[in-house]
């Protein structure tokens, strides 16, 4: 049997290994999921985060992964299309009698149809909405017990609505009997220590088929770039330099522009330079000529390289850079600024006041005010095409945190030779990407010892400060590949941006959209964070756009305040000021809710550098 569905919905509810209910096959088990080849997929990404979070699983389920990087070839990547079910579970029992029977029992009969109570012969059987799982990723159907004397003929089911009271009884000679339990020999009871008391846990455990503890589909998010546009860039040798110059604003023009002007200048150089060997002949034998002259500095001109200044003027800047390479996080944040369709403060303004939006104008000025005064920004832009993709890597049962459950991963279809199949969908959406004033953070870390150095006197400075102190923070994107290595500013730094990033997540609901709807992207080397929406319902189109354009002050101002407050204080406050109450999100955090504390906005005790700061948002910057 098998079915379509909305690609988003395969990932969340319909992978293999779940358990839903069908208008007219009743409750059903997902064996396969058949899939299409995506058309442009970061696949860098998608390794990046996978062997990221199978970091943090290890122990608990890793090792049935083939490794991303190395075994990559061990994976097939599908967009989700159909989805191939079976029954599940086959226990029915017969709603006249109580006569339980077994689906498998039945082959005879069309799975289909409801059939008739071989023993009573007039009672329908309907299946009985209950199955065993462990945290392992096992499921089955609950066991049926037997009667000493009359075997399990006879057994019916006597449901109280309660595993713990409902029992088994034998119609016959009135046996009764509880719920079996039994446990589960796994490696997930075999993780559970037998002095720890929680022997429970290694029970097999009932549940109804339809609670959401059946299966936890484990979907990553992946910011999903096109590797292609990056490439061209990444070909100059000068690639790293120019890509600084643009973060800090050094040139106006499209780097992708300047990219192939330097490609196509490069090229011709040569070219030249056999031109001016011939004049300089020239000139030796007809003495000086003001049009030879003319005509070398023409050509000296035209191989002089795009942006060359601006290169030069960063080299002095960071004499000390040692990778010709550029880090993954600089080039997509310039290739997010420069390839995608990006509305900016100029732009937002020239929008809302075409509308004639005197007050909304206004609004405006008050928000990007707000930004840079308060919460420290540079920048805030808006993007409109922001390709995402999310990941199904896998699933759990019972649980989904770590070292509460195994993450299991998705059985192979048959049609793939085995491979471990990930779904992804992919989508544009809409993101909203905010960016750090580097004057400022490099101000607040130098101001709260957390590093030496003298202070930076302006952007372009403190940009140039920043790689030079903060030299990890090129190593990753977003939160979870963060080194174990990394300085006290760099750590600093880091809980900053995700500290913001998540009072940014918990407020958005003033734009309608649902929390669990929202993710973050950071960028921790340029100082930005991309808040984005998830898929591209009909609900949240151009919530963001609205966001940006109508909402900004409300939202900023609310984010801010709420850095100072939680509903579970004064315990919060105590334990490092990040809870769930005020800074933990069940879903989509890339960063799993480490690196998060309100103190490094506040003020106080920040867990993650053993010691108090000030608060960035309490140093005052006029
Ligand atoms: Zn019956
Ligand atoms: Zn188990
Ligand atoms: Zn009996
Ligand atoms: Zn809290
Ligand atoms: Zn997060």
């Amino acid at each position: 049997m098998k079915f379509y569905r909305s690609r988003t919905q395969i990932l969340y509810r319909y992978v293999p290994g779940s358990i839903f209910e069908h208008d007219y096959f009743g409750t059903c088990f997902v064996t396969d999921v058949n899939v299409n080849a995506p058309d442009k997929l970061n696949t860098s990404g998608i390794q990046r985060i996978l062997s990221a979070y199978l970091d943090l699983w290890a122990g608990f389920g890793d090792d049935a992964f083939p490794d991303p990087y190395d075994e990559w070839s061990e994976y097939k990547v599908g967009i989700p299309d159909r989805v191939i079910f079976e029954p599940f579970p086959p226990i029915v029992e017969c709603s006249r009698c109580g006569h339980i029977n077994d689906l498998s029992q039945l082959r005879n009969q069309p799975l289909d149809a409801p059939t008739v109570c071989s023993q009573c012969g007039t009672g329908k059987y309907r299946q009985l909405q209950y199955a065993t799982i462990h945290n392992c990723g096992k499921l089955s159907p609950i066991p049926v017990p037997k009667c000493p004397t009359h075997g399990d003929e006879y057994m019916v089911f006597e449901d109280t609505g309660r595993f713990v009271t409902a029992y088994w009884k034998c119609k016959k000679c009135s046996y009764t009997r509880g719920m079996p339990r039994y446990t589960c020999q796994c490696a997930f009871s075999r993780a559970v220590a037998s002095d720890s008391g929680e022997d429970y846990k290694k029970n097999m455990q009932y549940v109804r088929t339809n609670d959401t503890s059946v299966l936890y589909s484990h979907v990553l998010p992946i910011v999903n770039l096109s590797e292609e546009s990056q490439e061209k860039l990444r070909q100059d040798p000068q690639a790293h330099y120019l890509l600084l110059a643009k973060l800090w604003s050094l040139f106006d023009r499209n780097i992708f522009d300047v990219a192939r002007e330097r490609a196509a200048t490069a090229a011709q150089s040569q070219g030249n330079a056999q031109q001016k060997e011939l004049i300089e002949a020239l000139k030796n034998q007809i003495g000086d000529n003001v049009s030879a002259n003319q005509l070398l500095e023409q050509l000296k001109k035209t191989s002089e390289l795009p942006e060359r200044e601006n290169i030069d003027r960063v080299k002095s800047l960071v004499p000390r850079l040692t990778s010709t390479e550029p880090s993954q996080a600089l080039l997509e944040h310039v290739a997010i600024l420069e390839s995608l369709d990006v509305i900016d403060e100029a732009q937002v303004r020239e929008n809302v006041d075409s509308r004639n939006d005197q007050s909304g104008l206004y609004d405006l000025d008050q928000g990007f005010r707000f930004a840079r005064n308060q919460l420290g920004l540079q920048d805030i832009w808006c993007i409109t095409d922001f390709p995402i993709a999310m990941v199904a890597v896998g699933f759990s049962r019972g649980s989904k945190s770590i070292g509460e459950a195994l993450l299991v991963p998705f059985r192979p279809s048959k049609n793939d030779g085995g491979k471990v199949p990930l779904y992804v969908v992919t989508s544009n959406t809409e993101g909203i990407m905010l960016q750090l004033n580097p004057l400022r953070v490099s101000s607040w870390l130098i101001e709260n010892n957390l590093t030496g150095g003298e202070y930076p006197l302006d952007d372009i400075e403190s940009w140039a400060w920043c790689k030079n102190m903060l030299p990890k923070l090129s190593e990753f994107r977003g939160i979870t590949n963060a080194p174990d290595d990394l300085n006290i500013a760099e750590k600093a730094t880091i809980t900053l941006l995700h500290t913001i990033s998540h009072l940014l997540l918990k407020h958005i609901e003033w734009s309608g959209f649902d929390p669990e709807s929202v993710g973050e992207y950071i960028l921790p080397e340029t100082l930005s964070i991309v808040i984005h929406s998830n898929n591209y319902s009909s609900f949240t189109i151009g919530g963001m756009v609205t966001l940006y354009e109508q909402r900004l002050h409300g939202w900023l101002r609310d984010s801010y305040n709420a850095a100072f407050n939680c509903i579970y204080n004064p315990i919060c406050e105590d334990e490092g000021s990040s809870c769930v109450g005020c800074l933990h999100r069940q879903y989509n955090c890339e960063g799993f809710n480490q690196y998060l504390s309100r103190a490094i906005l506040k003020g106080g005790y920040v867990p993650d550098l053993s010691r108090n700061v000030k608060g960035y948002w309490m140093i005052s910057h006029e």
